[in-house]
């Protein structure tokens, strides 16, 4: 059986960035079957020597000018209930923000496992931002860099007893 994990939160964190990482050129898209309106992305996670299914909640960055309660779309959330843990992902240079909060509680109304990522982590000097997110209750934060390619280590182990 292969695990399945859903990337969510707020917009810009760098979701999409995470899934391309984790996915790499191997992208599968699976909903861009005609009159389909789901548009969140499927591909094949390759980490180390694991290997499992990832969902990127990239439809809740298009919709614009909405309320928050639409932007956690159906999409999104079927996303979650279909994953067995669910990577939180918020920008840990941005800090906690109030959308961060909101997104956290719909996710953790789900009941699913909740693996928290603190992204945008490069270098030095985030441990203010990874301190604050204890607040929204998923433990302690991961710090990585989608976009460099750092703590993926960390990503590994706690991804590891799901798969
Ligand atoms: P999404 O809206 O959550 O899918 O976020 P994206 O993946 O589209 O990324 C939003 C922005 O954050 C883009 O400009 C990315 O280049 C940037 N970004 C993503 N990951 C990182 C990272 O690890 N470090 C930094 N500094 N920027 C990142
Ligand atoms: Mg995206």
């Amino acid at each position: 059986m292969t695990a399945t994990v859903a990337i969510m939160g707020r917009p810009n964190v760098g979701k999409s960035t995470l899934f391309n990482r984790l996915v790499g050129r191997k992208i599968a898209l699976v909903d861009d079957q005609p009159g389909v309106t789901r548009d969140r992305r499927e591909g094949e996670a390759r980490l180390g020597d694991l290997r499992f299914r990832v969902f990127d909640t990239a439809g809740l960055d298009d919709i614009k000018g909405d309320s928050l309660e639409a932007r956690m779309s159906a999409q999104a959330e079927t996303a979650v209930d279909d994953s067995d843990v669910v990577l939180f992902v918020y920008d840990a240079r941005a800090g906690v923000t109030p959308t961060d909060r909101e997104f956290a509680g719909r996710v953790r109304r789900r009941g699913k496992p909740v693996i928290l990522v603190a992204n945008k982590a490069e270098g030095r000097g985030h441990e203010g931002a990874l301190l604050e997110a204890f607040e929204l209750g998923f433990g302690e934060p991961l710090a990585i860099s989608a976009e460099h390619g750092e703590g993926l280590d960390q990503l590994y182990d706690a991804i590891l007893p799901y798969t």
